[in-house]
């Protein structure tokens, strides 16, 4: 079976040739669609990709009652409902990448243009002026350039400032002292950026905290030869502030390729020869338009392979750091799925035991598995903790340090009317996922297939007799393992089976003399 991606708002090329390549998908490609199309088009649909044209509103997802992912070809996603594709357990991953170099080389640009006052100079000798003396430039070799916003972009900013012999400062409240270090910049506050910088380049998202992270007030603190350059979002240099600083020569320049509205059409710099405007191009290069697609296109071959996308934008976000947890969550998902089958009714408390920095993705796989089948509804890591709100499971999360046996082993406990069940599990140095304790066993039960727990007292003749009623059955044992209870009162048999095993042939195990409880597992 392939999955059906439809592609939509002129997606690339060079995306829809990734996907082509791709064994697992099915591609429609419509240029363009109106809301109305999309709408009555995405039933069928497994996937959606989309640029930033098309609305993916709440009635678009509930039409699209098979979508399991959605993709941004670029890197915002105010075009999609997040809480409405998060409430149905549906993925949304964007491609935040692919424009980097594109919109650092902007911004580069900037600085440069700025410096020598390019676009001005260019457009007074088509003008047919030659104002060589008007246009007296400054060098950037040895001036301060100020970062602020040290991600992707702001990187690449500073690695090609550092070339150009410029003093990198950087600022960003969310990284590390190494984080700058590797990249040549000086680690600073906003304050030193403000008062010694001679370029001021933001890089940061638009969030509460960073719009209007300069006004008035932070223009003041500036040399009056300072520039600033946004090419990030609109909003975050406050654009009234800004065309007041340049009119009266507080600041000596600006570049700005963003705004608070777009298109931009408010004449606040009109007339002003210290200020650059350029139409949002940070990504408007082939380069970059190509990356944009083909990166969204991985995102959705990578989800359909691995069933999951840890660095979806409405994943919890400590999920985005679970790179390298994946056989952890496969196998967190497969405790809850165990637990559940083991609970009588239903679940009202779900406790992830484990190490604090995988508590959280490995509870939400956890959920997801107890919940699996949960009303015909896809439970996705990205719904399964307001699913679990919903259904009335309190989820916890206790930080241990590991077992004395197992050092990166973690546990899940679940606690219903009926009892509590506790499962720890662990991943083996070769990688295998293995089950290693089930309340009071110690266990080594890989978690796939078809399996019987059997609770016995522990009597001679009991596996004997088991052993027989499944061979009566027709039912082959293609594993067995029988432990003792910690405490030595009882056992539990493990029978791996290669099919499934009918109700009343358990039932008939579940009436032997020895036998204290049986459960059908199916992982
Ligand atoms: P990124 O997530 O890699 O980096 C953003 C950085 O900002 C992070 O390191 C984060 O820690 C930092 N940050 C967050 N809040 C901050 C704060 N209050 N103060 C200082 N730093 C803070 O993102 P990126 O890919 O580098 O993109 C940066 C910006 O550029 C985004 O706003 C993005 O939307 C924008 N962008 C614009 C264009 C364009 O066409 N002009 C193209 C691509 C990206």
């Amino acid at each position: 079976m392939k999955y059906k991606i439809l592609c939509t708002d002129g997606f690339g090329k060079a995306g829809l040739d990734e996907l082509g390549q791709s064994s697992l998908i099915e591609v429609v490609f419509e240029k363009s669609l109106t809301h109305e199309e999309l709408v009555a088009k995405i039933g069928p649909y497994d996937g959606l990709i989309v640029r930033s044209a098309s609305l993916v509103s709440r009635d678009v997802i509930e039409a699209g009652v098979n979508l399991k992912v959605i993709a941004r070809a670029g890197v915002g996603t105010d075009n999609i409902d997040l809480e409405a594709a998060t409430e149905k357990g549906i993925f949304v991953v964007n491609a935040p990448a692919g424009n980097t170099t594109s919109t650092a080389e902007l911004a580069f640009a900037m600085i440069l243009a700025l410096s020598r006052h390019i676009p001005q100079a260019a457009h007074a000798m088509t003008e047919g002026r030659w104002e060589k003396k008007k246009f007296m430039g400054t060098e950037i070799a040895g001036k301060v350039l100020g970062v602020i916003g040290f991600g992707r972009i702001g990187r690449e900013v500073a690695r090609r400032a550092k070339s150009f012999q410029m003093n990198v400062m950087a600022y960003d409240p969310y990284l590390n002292d190494a984080q700058f270090e590797t990249s040549g910049a000086n680690p600073a506050s906003l304050e030193d950026i403000f008062r010694n910088a001679d370029y001021i380049t933001v890089h940061t998202p638009l969030t509460d905290e960073t719009q209007n992270l300069i006004t008035g007030r932070e223009l003041c603190m500036m040399k009056k030869t300072a520039h600033i350059i946004n090419c990030a979002r609109g909003g975050i240099v406050n654009e009234e502030d800004l065309a007041a600083a340049l009119k009266d020569g507080t600041i000596a320049g600006a570049a700005l390729d963003v705004f608070t509205e777009e298109p931009f059409k408010r004449p606040i710099f009109q007339n002003l020869e210290n200020v650059i405007l350029t139409p949002h191009l940070g990504a408007s290069t082939r380069e970059a338009q190509d990356a944009v697609a083909i990166e969204a296109a991985r995102a959705v071959i990578g989800f359909f392979s691995e069933g999951m996308s840890l660095g979806a934008v409405n994943l919890d976000v400590a999920g985005r750091h679970a790179e390298g947890l994946k056989a952890h969550i496969e196998l967190a998902e497969k405790l809850g799925v165990l637990v559940s089958q083991i609970s009588e009714g239903c679940i009202n408390k779900l406790t992830i035991r484990s190490s604090a920095a995988m508590a959280n993705v490995l509870a939400l796989a956890a959920v997801k598995g107890a919940l699996a089948g949960c009303q015909g509804r896809q439970v996705t890591l990205v719904n399964a903790a307001s699913v679990a709100k919903e259904q009335g499971i309190a989820v916890a999360q206790e930080t241990v340090g590991g077992r004395q046996d197992f050092t990166n082993a973690f546990g899940i406990v679940a606690e219903a009317r009926s009892g509590r069940q506790e499962v720890w599990g662990t991943i083996l140095l070769d990688g295998t996922p293995q089950i290693v304790s089930l309340n009071s066993y110690r266990v080594e039960i890989i978690p796939r297939g078809q399996m019987l727990l059997i609770q016995n007292s522990d009597r001679p003749g009991v596996i004997g007799r088991i052993s027989s009623i499944l061979g009566n059955a027709g039912v082959n044992i293609a594993e067995m393992q029988n432990v003792r209870n910690r405490k030595g009162a009882d056992a539990l048999t493990i029978i791996r089976v290669d099919d499934g095993v009918d109700k009343e042939v358990l039932n008939v195990i579940g009436k032997d003399e020895a036998v204290i409880k049986a459960w059908h597992i199916s992982l």
